[in-house]
């Protein structure tokens, strides 16, 4: 884990000032810090009958493919409105500036899945909070939630329901 926290840049006032944004574009290029993710997130989930992973746009497609592969699940993206061809259900989430809607398709999900919906980064929570709503309403029978880093201080996981067990491979 120490190795890929080296790995982990801090990019400050990105995207605007006072934000310390967590770039893992250079966890991501470096094989030795991927191949690490790729086995850490997987074994959170070894034993667990995974079925689908649900990824986010559009940094959580890259952990979240990953992660399906290495589990031997299918992979789901959410996405920003308008980007899925086919029939969507749409759930909107209160962002600092008004509202943002994110989509998933209608048949992604069965009530025979087993989900792990994955972001890279837990920040306040309002994204995860509406891509778990959108994966409860296909009623799966069970929906685990995962990060690779959450910021605990702002405290994300306070707007996540309790009945989802959520995990991070890194905490600052
Ligand atoms: P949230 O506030 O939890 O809804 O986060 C919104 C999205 O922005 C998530 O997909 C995060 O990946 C991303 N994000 C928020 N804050 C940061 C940060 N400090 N560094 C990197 N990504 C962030």
């Amino acid at each position: 884990m120490e190795y890929i926290k080296s790995k982990i840049r801090d990019v400050y006032d990105f995207p605007k000032k006072g934000i310390v944004f967590k770039d893992l574009t250079t966890v991501f290029k470096d094989p030795r810090a991927l191949h690490i993710i790729g086995w850490d997130l997987s074994q959170l989930y070894r034993d667990k009958g995974v079925t689908k992973v649900v990824g986010i746009e559009s940094r959580g497609f890259i952990g979240g493919s990953i992660l399906a592969f290495e589990l031997g699940a299918g992979f789901v993206p959410v996405r920003k409105p308008g980007k899925l061809p086919a029939d969507t259900l749409t759930a909107s989430y209160d962002k600092e500036y008004g509202k943002d809607v994110i989509e998933i398709h209608r048949d992604a999900i069965t009530e025979d899945d087993i989900v792990v919906i994955h972001d890279d980064v837990l920040a306040t929570g309002g994204t995860m909070a509406a891509a778990v709503e959108l994966v409860k309403r296909m009623n799966p029978r069970k929906i685990y939630v995962n990060f690779i880093i959450e910021l605990s201080a702002l405290e994300g996981r306070k707007l996540l329901p309790a009945d989802v067990e959520v995990t991070s491979l890194i905490k600052y």
